[in-house]
C-alpha cells in the first residue's frame, strides 16, 4: 500500500498497455493540495460558487405494501457538485438503491425537491425523465447487464442505437468508449469470452458512450474479486480525474476509500457525509503490485 505521503506528492504517470484498464497516455490528478495529512474526517463544505450537478432537498419515498407505508427516505438533503467522486454507503435497507432510483431519474420522489443542472427534475413528466435520463446518466450494475448474443462493442453501442445515432457515428464512439477503458482489442468479443472485470469495464464503456455528466455506478465490484476491483476503480478514478462525475454504492469500506467523499445512509437518512481526506489511488496501487511482481519474478 501507498503511504500517504507519497500519494500526496506524486503525480502519477503511468505506462499504458492496450488491455491495461487505463485511460491513453494517464496522468492522474492527485490534487496535493487538497490532500491532507492524516485520516481525520472533515465534514463537507458547500461551495456557492459551482453550481451542484445533483441537488436534493427533503427528499422522500414511500413505498406503499398493501396497508403500509414503508418510509424508504425520510428527508434527505444532498449535494453534488460536478467532478466529484463520492460513495454512497450504509446498512442493506438504509435507502440506498431508492436513493440511486430517483437521482437517476428511474424513480420519482414522494415528497421534495430534486435539481440536476439546476433543472427541477421532480416535476417532469414521464418523457422528460427518460430524456434527461438518457443524457445526463451512464449507468454501471454490479451484474454488468450485457446482452450475451452482442459483441463489446455492439454492447457499448446500443444506447447509441436509441439515441438514432447514424451506424459509423455509433461505431467510432463505441470505439472510443472501449479504447478509454483499455478494451479496444477485444471489441469483436462477446462477453462470455471476456473476464468479469473486462465485462465491468464494456459496461463502463457503455455507461459512457452517450457523454452523460455523471456515472451512476451500483456496487459496481460487488461481483469482483479484490485485484480485479481495484483496475474497475482505476478507471473510475480516472474518468474522475477527467472531470466525470461518480457516485457510486458500495458496501465495502476499502472500495469507498477510493471515493473523495463518503455519504452514509441510516433509516433513510443521511447520517454523515465527509470528505475522504486519505483518497486511495488505484493506479498507483495498481503500478506497485506490478513492480512487486516483477521484483519476485526477476529473484
Ligand atoms: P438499500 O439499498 O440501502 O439496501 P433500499 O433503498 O433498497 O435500501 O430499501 C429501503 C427500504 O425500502 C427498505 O426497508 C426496503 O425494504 C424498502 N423498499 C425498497 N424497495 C421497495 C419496494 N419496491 N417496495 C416496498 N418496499 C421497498
Amino acid at each position: 500500500m501507498m503511504s500517504h505521503d507519497k500519494q500526496a506528492n506524486d503525480e502519477t504517470i503511468v505506462d499504458v498497455q492496450p488491455d491495461e484498464p487505463t485511460i491513453d497516455e494517464t496522468i492522474v490528478d492527485v490534487r496535493p493540495d487538497e490532500q491532507a495529512s492524516d485520516d481525520t474526517p472533515t465534514k463537507v463544505q458547500r461551495s456557492s460558487v459551482v453550481p451542484p450537478i445533483i441537488h436534493v432537498e427533503k427528499l422522500g419515498k414511500n413505498y406503499i405494501m398493501g396497508r403500509t407505508v414503508v418510509p424508504a427516505l425520510r428527508g434527505v438533503n444532498l449535494e453534488v457538485r460536478s467532478g466529484e467522486i463520492v460513495a454512497i454507503m450504509g446498512p442493506s435497507g438504509s435507502g440506498k438503491s431508492t436513493f440511486m432510483n430517483i437521482i437517476g431519474c428511474l424513480d420519482r420522489p414522494t415528497l421534495g425537491n430534486y435539481r440536476i443542472d439546476g433543472m427541477p427534475v421532480s416535476q417532469m413528466s414521464a418523457g422528460q425523465l427518460a430524456d434527461v435520463r438518457n443524457q445526463k446518466i451512464g449507468f454501471v450494475f454490479q451484474s454488468f447487464n450485457l446482452l450475451p448474443w452482442m459483441t463489446a462493442q455492439a454492447n457499448v453501442q446500443l444506447p447509441l442505437v436509441y439515441a438514432g445515432l447514424p451506424t459509423q457515428e455509433r461505431e467510432q464512439r463505441a470505439l472510443r468508449a472501449l479504447t478509454l477503458v483499455g478494451l479496444k482489442t477485444r471489441a469483436n468479443h462477446r462477453p462470455m469470452e471476456l473476464s468479469g472485470g473486462q465485462q465491468q469495464r464494456v459496461a463502463i464503456a457503455r455507461a459512457l458512450v452517450t457523454n452523460p455528466s455523471m456515472i451512476l455506478a451500483d456496487e459496481p465490484t460487488g461481483n469482483l474479486d479484490t485485484h480485479t476491483s481495484v483496475e474497475i476503480m482505476a478507471i473510475l478514478q480516472q474518468l474522475n480525474a477527467r472531470g466525470m462525475t461518480v457516485i457510486l454504492v458500495t458496501h465495502e469500506s476499502d472500495i469507498a476509500d477510493y471515493c473523495r467523499r463518503k455519504v452514509i445512509f441510516r433509516d433513510g437518512r443521511v447520517v454523515d457525509d465527509v470528505v475522504n481526506t486519505n483518497q486511495h489511488l488505484a493506479l498507483a496501487q495498481i503500478a506497485q503490485r506490478s513492480a512487486r511482481e516483477e521484483k519476485k519474478v526477476a529473484q
